[in-house]
Formats: structure tokens, sequence, C-alpha cells
């Protein structure tokens, strides 16, 4: 799938001030350090594209990328700061939850996960919330390239961490989610996760 063109169009900071074009979006979404400005960099054949602010404590702004000049690509804040105060994880499931629940021109969420360390709670939250909501979401495994760290305790391969977040997703929801892997690294997956979202992008 080529990429002609992407513009970054505005930051927004709730969905009252989203573009009201009525282009179909396709959002992205992550705990922060999970790999997402690689990957959307990978997915766009560009080099920087400058993506939402990701230390915590700034504001939390929607970011979207106007691509092909037929969709949008949608940036959202990252969540699971280690150092992040409680009060900025409270602010970050209202601002996020009211855009997923109420944007009407969404039709997928890529949630990233870092296949690279052991499965994170919140990482299943969010990817159970978006199902129990009917939100359709895709599963992105990033920096699936990386190699087992055996003197590290509980170093895995990440394909070992793929097969459990998926076994744990099974044991809370009955349905089923396309979810795809990949790297910056080699490239892995970029094309799958494209054509992906050149299907969805027609709803
Ligand atoms: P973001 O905070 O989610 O935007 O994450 P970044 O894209 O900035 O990546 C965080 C770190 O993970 C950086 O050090 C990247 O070089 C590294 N990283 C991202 N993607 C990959 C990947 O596919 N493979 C490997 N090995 N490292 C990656």
């Amino acid at each position: 799938v080529k990429i002609n063109s992407v513009e970054f169009i505005k930051s927004s900071d709730g969905i009252k001030d989203c573009p009201m074009d009525g282009f179909p979006e396709v959002a992205f979404v992550g705990r922060s350090n999970v790999g997402k400005s690689s990957l959307v960099n990978l997915l766009m054949e560009r080099k920087s594209l400058a993506l939402v602010s990701k230390k915590p404590g700034k504001t939390q702004l929607i970011n979207h990328f106007l691509v092909n000049k037929r969709w949008y690509l949608v940036d959202l804040p990252g969540y699971g700061f280690a150092s992040a105060p409680k009060t900025l994880c409270v602010k970050w499931n209202e601002f996020t939850k009211d855009y997923f629940l109420k944007r009407k021109t969404l039709v997928m969420v890529v949630q990233l996960i870092d296949s690279s360390i052991p499965v994170q709670q919140i990482d299943i939250d969010c990817a159970t919330w978006l199902k129990q909501h009917n939100i359709p979401s895709t599963l992105a495994f990033t920096k699936c390239d990386r190699k087992k760290k055996k003197r590290k305790t509980g170093g895995k391969h990440p394909v070992d961490n793929v097969v459990e977040f998926l076994q744990e997703m099974r044991l809370v929801t009955t349905q089923t989610y396309p979810w795809i892997l990949t790297s910056c690294v080699t490239g892995q997956g970029r094309d799958e996760l494209m054509m992906h979202i050149e299907e969805f992008r027609n709803y």
C-alpha cells in the first residue's frame, strides 16, 4: 500500500475539537515506550512524524494526520506511565474513553503491545475494555525482533509473551480478534497491518 501523502492536520484536546470533515479514522494507542512512533513511521514510510508528547504531565492531545487525503491516522496519548500520578491515569481514561465511545468516524483501533516485556495487566485491561464496548480493534505486537534476554530473570522470547497475552485474553473474552506481529527493525508486519487498515477504511 503506497503512502502518497501524510499531512498533520491538528491536535485536539477533546472530541469536540476534532476535525469534522468525516474521513474515516484509525486510532493508535498503547503504553508509553511501546514503539508507537517507530511503528507509525514504518507504516507511513516516513522518518519522523511528530507524535503526541510522550512525557506524562503534559497536555494530553489527540493528533490527526490525513493519509493519502482519504483517512485519518489518529495518535492518542500513551497510557501506563510508571511514574504517572493516579490523577493522570484517571484523566487518560476519561479523555480517551470519551473519544472511543463518541467519535462517530472511528472505524478501528490499533492497540500496540510490547512483545519484548512480560504481559502487562494494563494492556489486558485496555484490550478487554475495547472488546466489551464492541470497538473494532487489532492488536499490533511490537519489537518482535528482540531476542530473549537470558540473563534477565523471567526474560522470554517475544513470541512467548504474545502467546501468553492471547491466552489471557481468551479467558476474559469469547470474541476473536485480529493480531499482527510487527518489527520496525525488520519491517515485519508492515504490509499486513496496512492492508488490514485499508480494508477497514471503507466501512
Ligand atoms: P513510543 O514512546 O511508543 O512512541 O516508542 P518509540 O517508537 O519511541 O520506541 C521506544 C523504544 O523502543 C525506542 O528505543 C525504539 O528504538 C525501540 N523500538 C521501537 N520499535 C522497535 C522494534 O520494532 N524493535 C526493536 N528492537 N526496538 C524497537
